[in-house]
């Protein structure tokens, strides 16, 4: 776990990531920590592609003037600008990162300049796979330049961006939040609507995730839930449909197609 080996991380995350010839060096010495933070910044750079900045950092980083380790542009390729010590983020408030705990991204951006999807995409991918290899949740692995900056309001970058709205991002692309696996055939609200066809198929792949969910024991009430989920949409509380009578049948069903799955595994 270094910062070395984040080139290899955004390729496995699909991303493009190019490494510059700049990356190998460490005009300032190597990255004091094997599992560093994240601070995303801007570049400041006119609105629009400004494929100048990257030589404008590279040479910083050479210089050992402020740069940072990576730059993403506006199309969201990354460039590994440098594996070693960047100065990126300058004062920091007591208790907030720093450049010998956080590496710093650089994006292609400004004040007031709307965020291309190809690039806030591949930010947030990227953030992402670099924080679960070195194993940070984002709640204490992801910063803004802006919100750590000493004194506060010296820096404005990300600009146009919400801490916990990306925290929350970078969160659901870590652990992606699990998916019932069946589809409502004819969603409904409605009790007295007539039942719609749920599939064998639909209620043997409830079961089967149900039965890999973490919590094993819970697997037919899962399954049970799936299977109202699958004929009245998610807007039924599972309970009260189970209340009302759908509760019997069901977990007839989900029992079958469980012993059936069993059966069908030895
Ligand atoms: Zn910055």
């Amino acid at each position: 776990m270094t910062v070395a080996t984040a080139p290899d991380i955004l390729r496995s995350a699909g991303l493009t990531a190019v490494v510059e010839d700049t990356w190998n060096l460490t005009p300032l010495g190597e990255f004091p920590a094997a599992a560093p933070v994240i601070v995303w910044h801007h570049d400041a750079s006119p609105v629009g592609p400004s494929p100048g900045a990257l030589d404008w950092i590279k040479n910083a980083y050479r210089a050992q003037d402020p740069s940072a380790q990576f730059w993403v542009d506006t199309a969201g390729v990354w460039h590994c600008i440098g594996k070693g010590l960047a100065w990126h983020a300058g004062k920091v408030l007591p208790g907030m990162p720093g450049n010998h705990q956080a590496v710093g991204i650089e994006t292609d951006h400004t004040v007031g300049e709307e965020w291309p999807d190809e690039l806030l995409d591949s930010l947030r991918k990227g953030t992402a796979a670099l924080l679960k290899e070195w194993g940070h949740s984002p709640q204490q692995g992801l910063w803004f330049h802006k919100q750590i900056c000493d004194p506060p309001g010296r820096k404005s970058d990300p600009d146009g961006l919400d801490i916990d709205q990306e925290r929350d991002a970078v969160q659901r692309l870590m652990f992606p939040p699990v998916v019932s696996p069946s589809t409502p055939s004819s969603p409904s609200t409605d009790p007295t609507a007539p039942e719609a066809d749920v599939t064998p198929d639909q209620i043997k792949s409830a079961v089967v995730a149900a039965l890999a969910s973490p919590s094993g024991q819970q697997a037919i009430k899962v399954a049970v839930d799936a299977r109202l989920e699958a004929q009245f949409g998610n807007a039924e509380d599972p309970k009260s449909l189970l209340n009302r009578g759908f509760g019997r049948r069901v977990r007839a069903e989900v029992r079958a197609a469980l012993r059936d799955f069993l059966g069908g595994k030895k």
